[in-house]
C-alpha cells in the first residue's frame, strides 16, 4: 500500500526491523590496545602510535595482548571505541527497553513533531502466524490510525496548530515504528549484547541486538568474537532453572 493510499484509508502499513551502521571509532583496535598499553608503559603512548598505526606493531600481536587484558576484567580501555546505528522499522516497544541502557546516546524520531496519520507499525510474528489474531490486530491499527487523524483534525481546528500531534500521539499503540540513532561504547555494548541477545529477552530487541553483533563482529571481531548472551562468558547460564533456554548447563550442573 502506498503512502499516499495509506493516508487516506488511516491503515498504518507493516514496517520491517532495520539496522545499519552509521559510523564507528576509526582504527578501533589500535585505539584500544593504545589505551592498555598506556596503563602499563612508562612512556607516552603517544610515540608508540605511528608504530600502531602503520602495523609495526602487528594486528594480531595488539589483538593479542587487548584479549588477554580484557580477560582478566580490566575492560575501561574498551570504552575508548563506538559504534552508531541507525534502527529503524522497531516498535516503540522496542525502543522503550532500548532507552533503559543508559550508558549510551540516543536521538528518537519525535511523536510531538513528525506527523503518524501514516504511521507504521509492526506486528509481532506470533499475531501474524494467527489469522484471527492479524485480522483483530489489523483493525486495533486501522482504528487506532482513524482516531488519532480525527483527533488531530480536532485540536488543529481548535487552533493547537503544530502542537496537535504532541496531544494526538496520546492514543498510538506500543507496536507504531519508531526510527531511533544509537552510539555506544564496546563495553556498553557488550554489556547491552550480554542482555539482549539471551533467549530470556523480549523477541524483537533480541533480533535487533543480534543483528548489531553481527556488524561488531564483522568490524572489531578482537572484541565481540565470544560477545553475546551471558552463558557465552560464563560457559553456564545464570537464568535459573525455571528461564533457561538449556543451552549451557546451570551453575549447579557446570
Ligand atoms: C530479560 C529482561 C527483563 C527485564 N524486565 C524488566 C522489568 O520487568 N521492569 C523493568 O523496569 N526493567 C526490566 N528490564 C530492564 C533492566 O532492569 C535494565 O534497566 C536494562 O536492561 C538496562 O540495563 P542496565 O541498567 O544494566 O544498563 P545501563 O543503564 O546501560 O547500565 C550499564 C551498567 O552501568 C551500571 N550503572 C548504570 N547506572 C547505574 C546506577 N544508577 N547505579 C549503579 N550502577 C549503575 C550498572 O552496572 C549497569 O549494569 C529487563 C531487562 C531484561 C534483559
Amino acid at each position: 500500500m502506498s503512502r499516499e493510499a495509506c493516508s487516506e484509508e488511516f491503515a498504518m502499513p507493516e514496517k520491517k526491523c532495520r539496522v545499519e551502521l552509521l559510523a564507528c571509532t576509526p582504527d578501533p583496535l589500535g585505539l584500544i590496545y593504545a589505551a592498555f598499553r598506556q596503563c602499563y608503559h612508562a612512556g607516552d603512548v603517544a610515540d608508540m602510535w605511528p608504530r600502531i598505526l602503520s602495523g609495526e606493531i602487528s594486528r594480531d600481536r595488539q589483538a593479542e595482548f587487548v584479549e588477554k587484558i580484557i580477560g582478566s576484567g580490566h575492560e575501561s580501555p574498551v570504552e575508548h571505541v563506538s559504534f552508531t546505528f541507525a534502527l529503524s522499522g522497531v516498535s516503540r516497544a522496542l525502543t522503550h527497553q532500548l532507552v533503559r541502557h543508559r550508558i549510551a546516546s540516543y536521538s528518537q524520531q519525535s511523536q510531538r513533531y513528525v506527523d503518524a496519520s501514516c504511521m507504521d507499525y509492526i506486528v509481532p510474528p506470533a499475531i501474524a502466524g494467527n489469522a484471527k489474531a492479524m485480522a483483530r490486530f489489523e483493525a486495533c491499527m486501522t482504528e487506532i490510525g482513524s482516531a488519532y487523524k480525527e483527533l488531530k483534525e480536532l485540536l488543529e481546528a481548535d487552533g493547537r496548530g503544530s502542537h496537535a500531534c504532541e496531544d494526538a500521539r496520546f492514543v498510538l499503540p506500543q507496536a507504531a515504528a519508531s526510527s531511533i540513532v544509537v552510539t555506544m561504547n564496546c563495553r556498553s555494548l557488550l554489556h547491552f549484547f550480554e542482555e539482549r541477545c539471551c533467549s530470556r529477552a523480549q523477541w524483537e530487541i533480541r533480533g535487533m541486538a543480534n543483528a548489531m553483533l553481527s556488524i561488531c563482529r564483522r568490524e572489531l571481531p578482537e572484541i565481540f568474537r565470544h560477545a553475546g548472551a551471558k552463558c557465552e562468558r560464563l560457559g553456564y547460564c545464570p537464568e535459573g532453572e525455571k528461564f533457561t533456554c538449556g543451552r549451557y548447563p546451570l551453575p549447579s550442573q557446570h
